[in-house]
């Protein structure tokens, strides 16, 4: 029997509601049980494939090839369950969905509706594509309050009520300010939140409440009586230095628990709890053996939200290796304006450029690819960093100085250019400059065929066919590929049908890699992905020679 878990969130955004989503699903696993997470995102955007990561952050990317929210990030991190197409759903997507259909005449003359006609294609979408899940738990994008989540709110009453108590539980997500003047830690903003949830007919059944300092006991009493709940369900949610920790303190503060007792289950599992791992993990953040400095060279660095997978996966290479990552975030275009800004990067121990669109700031990227490449600093390019790195060395070792990217315009020599056509399994895809932007880019997982004796092969463990993720609509053009390699840029990466070039990695470099896919996606806290596993491990060889 699949029970669903729906989280809310209220008072005010950035809580940290995905965490809160992910961690509780890490718990319910651990005590044995299979989970699912997904997100309901009330904007209109079919999906956030084509939002700024100004205004949304990174778009995570699935196997499958969905372009999605940055929560299924933590989701995957969290729990190891590789997310799908099918956890993350938008208004807009409902409402292009329902209006398909009205078009070809499936509602039978009815004139179609927010209720029952889209609230039942949220609540299809919630219960769809599961197999034999445990825990289904739901997470509702924004604030409760906001005029667009209005429909999730209604499709999730629905589903409580037809569920019943032993298969659906509401958790809502709220904060407890602290104010200075009074000395005391408010519940109000947490009352009316929950009255407002009330006002849509949802009675949350446990409290989360985030706060900077312990909740002390009367608080706690006051927001039972007041919210209708029982005072061991206010969960206290304190801030933490690591968002690994979330799991092992949400376990001290009784959320599985309650989760549990609430469904009739609780009894005489606490025995089985085994947060080791988390443990470990915490531990090894939090009392590393040393540190290295990587210069992380972008375009979106003033939002870190913007590299939230690139940011963790980092870390994981750090835990790997017991070392603590001190991330120097550098906006690329300072390196256009000022030739005295490459100074930056002369005492870090890594340099990586990450994904990237469009030509703001991209000379600002070869200029730290040459500084890696000349310094030998290690060097990590990801997607449009590795596209940037092919473009640096056709330029400075090839001897093709006109070498560029058609996605800034025509040029000279397109050492990068459109994607117009490749193989997914037997299916050809084709694209021309004419489509549409939303989801047409080669988008989720690919093969890539190691070559034999690569330090990439040496680095994926020996495994010679692997599979990463994709997000992109220009690759490196094969044409340039033996000039390449007579100037020291090895492909040891490629399409199974050798078409299309996945990794390229310097000759006579401690390490230099790029790599067309975004490895970020995939790495995971108890699983760090071995390319930045190694490298960290790299950067820490270039701290000791230094
Ligand atoms: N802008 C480049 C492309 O579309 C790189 C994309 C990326 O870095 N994700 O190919």
């Amino acid at each position: 029997m699949t029970r669903f878990i729906f989280i809310t969130g209220g008072v005010v955004s950035s809580l940290g509601k995905g965490i809160a989503s992910a961690a509780l699903g890490a718990l319910l696993q651990a005590r044995g049980y299979k989970v699912r997470l997904r997100k309901l995102d009330p904007y209109i955007n079919v999906d956030p494939g084509t939002m700024s990561p100004y205004q949304h952050g990174e778009v995570y990317v699935t196997d499958d090839g969905a372009e999605s929210d940055l929560d299924l990030g933590h989701y995957e991190r969290f729990t190891g369950v590789a997310t799908r197409q099918s956890d993350n759903v938008t208004t807009g997507r409902i409402y292009s969905n329902v209006i398909a259909r009205e078009r070809k005449g499936e509602y039978l003359g009815a004139t179609v509706q927010v209720i029952p006609h889209i609230t039942d294609a949220i609540k299809e979408f919630v219960t769809s594509d599961l197999t034999d899940e445990d825990f289904v738990l739901c997470e509702i994008g924004g604030t409760v309050g906001d005029i667009e989540g209005l429909p999730f709110l209604e499709a999730i009453r629905q589903l409580g009520n037809e569920l019943g108590r032993e298969r659906a539980l509401f958790v809502h997500l709220t904060l407890m300010p602290y104010i200075p003047a009074a000395g005391e830690i408010k519940t109000k903003p947490t009352q009316h939140s929950v009255k407002e949830l009330l006002s849509v007919g949802i009675q949350a059944d446990i409290l989360v409440c985030r706060s900077d300092r312990p909740i002390p006991e009367d608080a706690r009493r006051k927001l039972a009586l007041f919210c209708n709940v029982q005072p061991e369900r206010v969960i206290e949610a304190l801030d933490v230095d690591t968002i690994y920790d979330v799991p092992n303190c949400y376990h001290e503060a009784g959320f599985d628990t309650e989760v549990l007792k609430r469904f009739g289950m609780a009894e005489g599992h606490e025995s089985e709890v085994d947060l080791t791992a988390w443990r470990n993990t915490v531990h090894r953040i939090r009392e590393p053996e040393g540190e290295v400095s990587i210069a992380v060279v972008g375009k979106y660095t003033n939002l870190l939200d913007a590299y939230k997978s690139l940011n963790e996966a980092l870390g994981h290479g750090g835990i790997a290796n017991n070392v603590r990552v001190k991330l120097d975030w550098i906006e690329s275009e300072i390196f256009e304006s000022d030739a005295e800004a490459l100074a930056r990067l002369e005492g870090v121990n890594g340099i990586l450029v990450p994904g990237g669109f469009g030509e703001r700031g991209a000379e600002g990227k070869v200029a730290a690819v040459t500084f890696a490449r000349e310094r030998k600093i290690p060097f990590f390019g990801i997607c449009f960093g590795m596209q940037m790195a092919v473009i640096e060395a056709a330029r400075n070792l090839a001897g093709v100085p006109g070498a560029g990217s058609t996605e800034f315009g025509e040029c000279a020599d397109p050492v990068v250019g459109l994607l117009t056509e490749w193989k997914r399994g037997n299916v050809v895809e084709q694209r021309s400059g004419a489509d549409d932007k939303g989801g047409t880019m080669r988008l989720g997982a690919y093969p890539c065929r190691l070559a034999e004796g690569s330090r990439l092969a040496e680095i994926y463990g020996g495994e010679l066919n692997i599979s990463e993720r994709h997000r992109h609509r220009y690759e490196v053009n094969i044409d340039y590929r033996e000039r390449l390699e007579a100037a020291g840029l090895i492909f040891s990466g490629m399409s199974p049908d050798g078409v299309l070039p996945e990794i390229v990695e310097l000759r006579d470099h401690p390490w230099f890699v790029g790599v067309q896919f975004h490895p970020e996606l995939k790495s995971k806290p108890f699983h760090p992905h071995p390319l930045f596993a190694s490298f960290i491990q790299a950067a820490i060889e270039q701290a000791r020679l230094v």
